[in-house]
């Protein structure tokens, strides 16, 4: 190609410039001069490249796709998106949770599984998980797990005693621990594993019916899972695995796809079941609330600018349009303010007006100016008014999606009833669905992770921990630890 083909490199301004090469200097060997705006601004451009990343979940990549229903649930939701034959277009982000933006995608973690559906009534965000349940049940709780996964204030270094010390002092935890050291705590890919809503929210239909529902994406590429020795191999070749997994596929045309199914729990039986069902750490069996198809999730198209497209997408479970509303989760209560505030720290105020998170139908919203606004605003710019301004219809556009609450302001865990605890769906996983090889795999896992510099007190509560969740499982791997520190020099 000849120079001439090429469009003309320009300023920010769209001004042509004169060289890519050279700086304006005084003579070729000369000082260089402060009026050279074109390498001062390619200077102060790369000098701000990073914005701050994600705390957590900053490890992350995505693509584009559409989600499209394929049986009909229209008698347990009204929301556009899920009517029959619908087809949406979607941006999803997957991540690891603790680690930085560099690394390793192998790492064993949860792994985000977050969407955004550009609906016809606005956007709806579902920020989820590769896992079904979480390690603390309310967001008090929240910050000082992630600073416990994440890295020492002295030498900055990552701590496994840290970890298994907020674990262990937080038996609610046990479920998402088993899960973590099981084989799923590290997918093969982002393709190959599942991806679940986690929280319970409420779902409901154009007669006002409430139902509280759990969503599960179910890969169609078949779970996978890596060995330990796989991930760690891997975490020293290619820490960029799973991204570079996801963008190839895509690129030869392999389009990954996800089948959704809902349990679906009628609003009045949440009162009365076994246990807290808007707990986090519990998933509610599969025998009581078998899975309902819904649809099919595809991914089709990757990002062409990763950081406009991606480390700029804000997901946030606030965004939820008609016919889908929370549900008593205290943890999702909290992320309905957090995921949105730390938007804002990161992205600015107006975040939402960045291509990639602005919705694909008007917004006629009374927000104004902020940093970095490039939607003008126009008057009138108050409600009420009698200026012909946007006017809220609470008759078209009720807010139905609620349920009632009484009582005195508490700070106090939920209410416990008669099967809530904090082991026994860790050891229904151990037990009924891990088989032998699974289970030895579980424990080699753990002794691994406990020798990595768990020291006591919290190396005996560990013991104990284990123990809870299942006596034998404990046993193996008390004996196992201990046999390996007397053989250590
Ligand atoms: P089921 O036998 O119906 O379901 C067990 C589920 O466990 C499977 O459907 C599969 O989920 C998942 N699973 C399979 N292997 C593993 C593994 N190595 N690690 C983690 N999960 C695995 O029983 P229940 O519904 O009664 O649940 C029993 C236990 O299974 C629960 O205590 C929970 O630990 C676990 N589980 C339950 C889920 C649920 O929503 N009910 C979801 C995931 C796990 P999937 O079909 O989603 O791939």
């Amino acid at each position: 190609m000849s120079n001439s083909d090429n469009k003309p490199t320009t300023t920010d301004a769209g001004i042509p410039v004169a060289s890519d090469e050279h700086s304006l200097t005084i003579g070729p060997d000369g000082p260089i001069l402060l009026q050279d705006h074109y390498l001062i601004e390619q200077m102060a451009n790369f000098n701000r490249e990073r914005i701050p990343e994600r705390q957590p979940h900053a490890k992350g990549s995505g693509a584009f796709g559409h989600f499209e229903v394929t049986e009909d649930v229209s008698r347990y939701t009204k929301a556009a998106l899920f009517q029959p034959g619908v087809k949406t277009d979607v941006l999803m982000r997957f991540s690891t949770v603790a680690g930085e933006r560099g690394s390793p995608d192998t790492w064993r973690d949860p792994r985000g599984f977050a969407m955004k559906f550009y609906t016809q009534e606005g956007n709806y965000d579902l920020v989820g998980n590769n896992t079904p349940v979480f390690f603390v049940r309310d967001p008090m709780k929240f910050q000082h797990f992630i600073r416990s996964q994440k890295r020492r204030a002295d030498n900055n270094l990552r701590d496994h005693d840290m970890q298994w010390d907020f674990w262990t002092l937080s038996p609610e935890s046990a479920h998402q621990v088993t899960w973590l050291m099981g084989d799923r705590g590290i997918p093969k890919s982002w393709r190959h594993m599942n991806g679940y809503s986690s929280h319970t929210y409420m779902w409901v239909n154009a007669q006002g019916e409430k139902f509280w529902v759990k969503y599960h994406f179910k890969t169609d590429q078949g779970v996978e899972c890596l060995t330990q020795e796989e991930a760690d191999k891997l975490a020293g070749q290619d820490s960029d695995y799973h991204m570079r997994d996801l963008y190839n596929a895509i690129d030869k045309g392999e389009f990954p796809s996800w089948t959704l199914y809902m349990q679906i729990m009628p609003f009045n039986e949440a009162e009365t079941y076994r246990f807290n069902p808007f707990d986090l750490t519990k998933v509610w069996p599969h025998g009581d609330y078998p899975l309902i198809k819904v649809g099919k999730l595809q991914l089709t198209t990757n990002p062409t600018d990763n950081h406009a497209q991606i480390e700029q997408a804000a997901f946030e479970p606030n965004n939820l349009v008609a016919g889908i509303g929370l549900s008593p989760d205290k943890m999702l209560l909290g992320r309905v303010f957090a995921y949105a505030d730390a938007h804002r720290a990161r992205l600015g105020v107006n975040y939402k007006q960045i291509p990639v998170n602005a919705p694909k139908v008007p917004v006629n919203s009374y927000s104004k100016d902020g940093a970095m606004r490039i939607n003008s605003v126009s008057d009138p710019v108050y409600a009420p008014n009698s200026k012909g301004g946007p006017k809220a219809d609470g008759t078209r556009h009720p807010e139905d999606a609620t349920w009632s609450a009484s009582g005195n302001m508490v700070r106090e865990a939920y209410t416990l009833r008669k099967d809530d605890d904090d082991y026994g769906q860790a050891n229904t996983l151990v037990n009924q669905v891990m088989d032998d090889a699974a289970r030895d795999r579980l424990v080699n896992n753990v002794v691994g992770h406990l020798l990595d510099g768990v020291q006591e007190p919290v190396l005996s509560r560990a013991f104990e921990y284990w123990r809870n969740i299942d006596a034998a499982i404990g046993a193996r791997i008390e004996q196992k630890v201990k046999a390996a520190r007397a053989n250590q020099p």
